[in-house]
Formats: structure tokens, sequence, C-alpha cells
């Protein structure tokens, strides 16, 4: 059942104090490293979260979700600190995973595999992407290599997998893997229990960002044994629930982004606020103050995308043309945002005793994951051509009377 517009802001605002009050504090916490908070320090957040009520917030006890513009006043808020969504579990990838699980799952693989990531007491990897070294699925998922063959009553699966955020720790993967090959490449997503010996962590990336728990793994998978029961939807329908997943998880990450890079631009203006230089504040710069400004319009450009996006999805569309969109303009727009709040810090903006620099570090991975702005550019420009070709323009002039 769906919630009013007024409970739904109540329930962002409990998020915005759980997370000012609880999280930021924790947000120094030694527990925290390269590869993202330690288990501990997620099972200690989660438990705060549930004493203060604001477990998985976007997702009512009935099972039902907030809708798309709903979610956004939450997420937003629950993005103001990097901790904030591991916190209150709304973060990637279990935040799209619980999104598709419930969509396309069976009852019993509801039972099995959503309801422990929903009462956050699991959390998940999505197993797409492969090592470029391979010749693997990355902007281009047809170039899967990662097979799954049916043998009987099971599937078996070989492969390698990339930048697999979560593999580490997590207890629930969605693995997609190419089971046909003619006419067209077809894959299928498969619901396992992790651990599994069969799926090996190689090595986990030492990236630029550094929120997700786990961080990112090079995974081989070497005959990992699945029951048919546990295909998620229908075989060799892979794809067609990548694009299911696709736009409402692009479209979360740029609410968890829009919180952190108004978070930033928080502390960004406190610091010109206070900053001497020349004899008067740094806000009175024109320099300064015209940057702060500049990220205020951004912020304002940034929501008012991710709200009209929210409401196409809301309206029942897959919204994939409009997830394009959003994603390149909000990603890149939050980029400078942040780029921009580092430098109103001068120094002290590339250090890490504020979050700024790690927002900026988080944002620029944010412009590759879930579409490169180029391949979105890319996707966007073939639609142009395909309206073109159906209504040509007409470029002629008119004959002078
Ligand atoms: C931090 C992080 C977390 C991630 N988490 C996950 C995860 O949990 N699960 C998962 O499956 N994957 C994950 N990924 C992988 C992510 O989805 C891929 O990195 C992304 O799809 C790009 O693929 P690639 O890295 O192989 O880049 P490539 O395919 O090698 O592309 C490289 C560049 O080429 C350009 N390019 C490619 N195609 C086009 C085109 N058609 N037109 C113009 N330019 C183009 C783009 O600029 C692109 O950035 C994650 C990535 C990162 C960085």
């Amino acid at each position: 059942m769906h919630i009013s517009a007024e409970s739904a802001l109540a329930i962002a605002a409990k998020v915005e104090s759980f997370v000012r009050e609880a999280v930021i504090p924790l947000e120094g916490d030694p527990r925290i490293g390269p590869h993202g908070p330690s288990e501990e320090l997620v099972a200690h957040l989660r438990k705060l979260a549930r004493e203060a009520g604001v477990m998985t917030p976007h997702i009512r006890p009935d099972g039902t979700h907030l809708t798309q513009q709903q979610t956004a006043w939450v997420l937003k808020k629950s993005g103001l600190s990097i901790l904030g969504p591991v916190a209150v579990n709304t973060a990637a990838p279990d935040e799209g995973n619980m999104y598709l699980i419930g969509k396309v799952g069976t009852p019993a693989q509801k039972s099995r595999f959503l309801t422990p990531l929903v009462r956050g007491d699991a959390r998940s990897a999505f197993f797409m992407t492969e090592p470029a070294a391979d010749g693997g699925a990355g902007s281009d998922p047809s170039m899967m290599q990662t097979v799954a063959v049916k043998q009987g009553e099971e599937w078996v699966i070989s492969g390698r997998k990339a930048f697999i955020t979560g593999a580490v720790g997590a207890k629930v993967g969605i693995v997609m893997a190419r089971t046909r090959v003619e006419p067209r490449t077809a894959a299928t997503m498969f619901l396992v229990d992790l651990p599994d010996p069969a799926i090996r962590i190689e090595r986990v990336l030492d990236t630029i960002d550094g929120a997700m728990p786990g961080g990112h793994a090079v995974v081989s998978i070497e005959n990992l044994h699945v029951a048919a029961d546990q295909v998620l939807g229908a075989p060799d329908e892979g794809f067609a629930y990548a694009q299911v997943r696709l736009s409402p998880a692009r479209l979360s990450h740029c609410m968890r982004w829009h919180g952190a890079a108004t978070r930033a631009q928080e502390i960004a203006a406190g610091y010109a606020c206070t900053r001497q230089a020349f004899g008067k504040l740094l806000i009175d710069h024109e320099g300064v103050g015209f940057m702060l400004a500049d990220n205020l319009i951004d912020l304002k450009q940034a929501e008012l995308m991710i709200d009209w996006c929210a409401g196409v999805l809301d309206a029942g569309s897959l919204g994939t043309v409009e997830s394009s969109m959003t994603k390149v303009a909000v990603s890149e727009l939050l980029f400078r945002v942040a780029d921009r709040c580092v430098q109103v810090m001068g120094g002290t903006g590339v250090t890490r005793d504020t979050m700024v620099e790690q927002v900026f570090r988080e944002i620029r991975a944010f412009r590759i994951y879930d579409g490169p702005t180029e391949v979105h550019k890319w996707s966007l420009a073939k639609k142009i051509k395909r309206d073109a070709a159906v209504t040509p323009a007409s470029s002629a002039r008119a004959p002078d009377a």
C-alpha cells in the first residue's frame, strides 16, 4: 500500500536526524579501511539504525516500496554521510538487488534471498562486469564470457568477473552468465548463496573510491552448480531484467550522491564563511562566492532531473532514456559541485580532515559505473537517429513568396 507524501517526508526527516546525529560522528572510525567500512562497523551501524527505526526506510513492512519520488527524499538524506546508505540499508548494490528480486523473484526466492536483505541481516553482490583483459562484458554486456550450461536439473557456471562490489562479505549473489549465442547472445541471472567455494575472490581492487563494504573484487567462478529453481525470472531474460534493475538503480545512485554533494557544499560553505584571506571572508571574494553559488544552481538542477526521472518511473515506464539522461547530467553536475568544494577549501579540501575529499573521489567513480557518460550519450545518439528516421526533419526552406 502506498503511503502519503507527509509520511514519506516524515521518514526522510527521521533518516536525516539519524544520519546527522548517529552516523556522521562515526565517519572517522578506525574500522573504515581502503575497501570501505568493516563488517563489524556495518553491523554496529545497522544496530543503531534498527534502534532508531530507520532500517531499510524505503521499503515498508508489507514489502511495498515508496514511490521513486518519495524514495528520492529518503535516499538523499541517507547520502548526507558516506556511511549513511550502508547504515540504513539504502546502499548499492543491495538497494538495486532488493528491487530486482522483489520484481522478478518467486515467493520462495523472496523468502530465501530477499527477506534477509530487507532486514539488513545480509549484503548482496551483482556479478555482471568481466575483466577487460579477458575481452569480457563491460560497457557492452553482450560481450559476456561467463557461461552457464544446463546439466539435468542444474546449471553449471564458469567464468571471471571484475569490479564486483561487496563480493567480499556478501551472503547473496546475483550472477549473470551467457546461456545462448544464436540467434543472439542471451544471458540468465542466477540467485546464489555466498560464500561458495566455487566462487573465489582473486583480489580486491584498490580503487579511487572507498565507501562500499567489501570494496570491488575480481572473482573467478569455477563449475558453480546452481539449482534450476535459482534462476531469477526466466532463463535467457537476463539482459531484459538488467534493464528493469538499471533505471531505478542508476537513479538511486543519483539520489545518494546528491546527498553527499549537499553535505560537501555545507562543509565548503562553512569554511568559506569563517576563513579569511586578504582582509575578508573567503565567501566575500567573488571567485569563491560564485563557486558556491554555481554549486547551489547545479544541486538544484540535479534535484530537478532526479525528480523528473522518478516521476517517469512512477508512471510505470522503464525510463531507460530518461534514466540515461539523468545519470549523465547528475553525475557530471555533482562531480563539478564536489570539485568546487575541494577548491573552495584550499589545501584542507584535499585532506581527509573533512568528507569533501572522499565525496570528490566517490563521485568520480560514479561517472563510470552504471554506464559511463559516453556510453549513455552514445545510446541517446542512437535514439536520436532512430527518431529522425521515423520523422525526418523538414529542412527545406519555404520558397520565397
Ligand atoms: C566503483 C565501481 C563499482 C562497480 N561495481 C560493479 C558491480 O558491483 N557489478 C558489476 O557487474 N559491475 C560493476 N562495476 C563495473 C561497471 O559497470 C563498468 O566499469 C562499466 O560498465 C564500464 O565497463 P568497463 O570498465 O569495462 O569499461 P570499458 O567497456 O572498457 O569502457 C571504457 C571507456 O570507453 C568508453 N566507451 C565505451 N563504450 C563506448 C561507446 N559506445 N561510445 C563512447 N564511448 C564508449 C567510455 O568512456 C568508457 O568509460 C563497477 C565499476 C566501478 C568503477
